[in-house]
């Protein structure tokens, strides 16, 4: 029986640790459905990236360059190793693999216009090749995926570099997935599929198991363009240092590591949450098995995952990458998750479209349906109309130039030259965990866990 003491008792909400609300909620939904969660984006649990690293500034045993006079370059060389044609970019920041079908036909036209605006690369992605992307661009990688939709020998002799997608690192081992309600007939005929039905991506190549065979294909890429346009290899960070060897060791340009904050448009939530390693050691892992091969420098590094500002580039490089790929970031410069999308100049409100959701803008990952209410990820016709070309090339090359400045202002105050003269030494770790996985010192300390003393 109730008392009245009781009735005035504070409530009991202590939380359990193991079984809290996002995990009732899991499986509350799993016992309901009987099947896993299907999202995009990347994972939104908490992990060490490069918030957790700081720069060393100059002082009295540095000097800084003095950065109205004193020029800090960022040309960025890819592909030396045996390409005829390597890639010359202004900026070391490139737009990352998305496919048309994930991303709206604008969407990926604009990040065409901004990478040509401010002098770097953007890449195709599982599809194909849009005639808009390869108009707008002026420097185009073309993937080369397990699924081979829209692959074809004409834009392969029409592309810049060429991209093996052996895995991303929001699903190292996984296939991508394109729900129906995405496939419309431009998507459908470019991927030789029927309309409106959902499809999986191959996880693996189906002409090759292995580095031996690998090297086969890259030599019949070679081969079929003249030996004139660089190689990459793209990994899903998990078993890193041997990845990268095996792909150095087939015969790769440019080894492109995506840690597992990268983002994807669909994909099982499990996959994003608990399968890769974080980008930070991940680049680490790379570096060291190129500086194991004695490569570092004649095949080069890219990473990406979770790189979001010109600090995040800065530390990049000084880990030793020599660029950066983005993803994500330049999917919210062109508007992901902003309450707002713009239509002949004027900010229109998409609040109820998110509701429509089940979300709000700031916590959208819901590319998967086809429903993106600022434009960028669907292939409904209408929502298409929320993002031009013309204002998302504007904002996505706004994007790329901040990083850039940031990039180059950070690298002054170490007094660098050249943003890749950025080196470890310029570092140190603020936290135990990012010092023993980037192999750097605590702050402060001249510890490395995990080193010899
Ligand atoms: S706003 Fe659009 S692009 Fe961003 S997460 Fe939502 S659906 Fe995806």
């Amino acid at each position: 029986m109730t008392t009245p003491e009781d009735a005035k008792a504070p409530l009991s909400e202590e939380e359990s640790s193991g079984y809290d609300r996002k995990i009732l909620d899991y499986i509350h939904r799993a016992a309901a459905h009987g099947l896993y969660e299907i999202r995009g984006l990347g994972a939104k649990r908490a992990l060490p990236h490069f918030d957790d690293l700081v720069l060393l500034g100059s002082s009295l045993s540095r000097y800084p360059l003095e950065g109205y006079r004193e020029q800090c370059t960022t040309q960025t060389v890819l592909g030396t190793r045996f390409a005829k044609r390597p890639i010359v970019l202004d900026i070391p920041i490139t737009i990352a693999g998305m496919s048309f079908g994930a991303l709206s036909a604008h969407a990926k036209d604009a990040l065409a216009r901004a990478a040509t605006a401010a002098g770097t690369s953007t890449t195709t992605g599982d599809g194909g090749m849009t005639a808009e992307e390869r108009r707008s661009s002026r420097t185009l990688i073309y993937q080369c995926l397990p699924s081979r939709y829209g692959f074809n020998p004409q834009d392969l002799h029409s592309a810049d570099a060429i991209e093996i997608v052996i895995g991303q690192g929001a699903k190292p081992g996984g296939g991508g997935l394109l729900l129906g309600q995405k496939i419309n007939p431009r998507v459908a005929a470019m991927r030789t599929l029927p309309e409106g039905i959902d499809q999986r991506s191959a996880c693996r190549h189906p002409d090759w198991t292995g580095p031996d065979d690998l090297a086969i294909k890259i030599q019949e890429l070679r081969e079929i363009t003249d030996w004139m346009k660089p190689i990459y290899v793209k990994v899903g960070a998990s078993r890193t240092f041997h990845d990268v060897k095996l792909a150095v060791a087939s015969g790769a340009d440019v080894v492109v590591v995506d840690g597992m904050q990268g983002g994807t448009a669909a994909t099982q939530a499990c996959f994003i949450e608990h399968v890769g390693i974080p980008t930070l050691p991940a680049l680490r892992q790379a570096v060291d098995a190129l500086e194991d091969l004695g490569l570092k420098g004649e095949v080069q590094l890219i990473i990406s995952g979770g790189i979001r500002t010109g600090a995040d580039v800065a530390k990049a490089l000084a880990m030793g990458a020599d660029a950066v790929s983005i993803g994500q970031g330049m999917l919210i410069a062109l508007g992901c998750n902003a309450g707002y999308y713009e239509s002949d100049g004027a900010r229109l409100p998409a609040d109820a479209d998110y509701r429509a959701l089940g979300t709000r803008a700031g916590f959208c990952h819901h590319c998967h349906t086809g429903r993106c209410p600022v434009g960028v990820t669907t292939q409904d016709p209408l929502l298409e109309t929320r993002l031009s070309a013309e204002t998302g090339a504007t904002r996505a090359t706004n994007y790329l130039r901040t990083l850039a400045l940031e990039l180059t202002t950070m690298a002054r105050a170490c007094g660098k030259h050249n943003v890749h003269h950025l080196e470890r030494e310029d570092l140190a770790a603020l936290t135990v965990e990012a010092a023993a996985m980037a192999r750097l010192p605590l702050a402060g300390t001249d510890w490395t866990p995990g080193t010899p003393p």
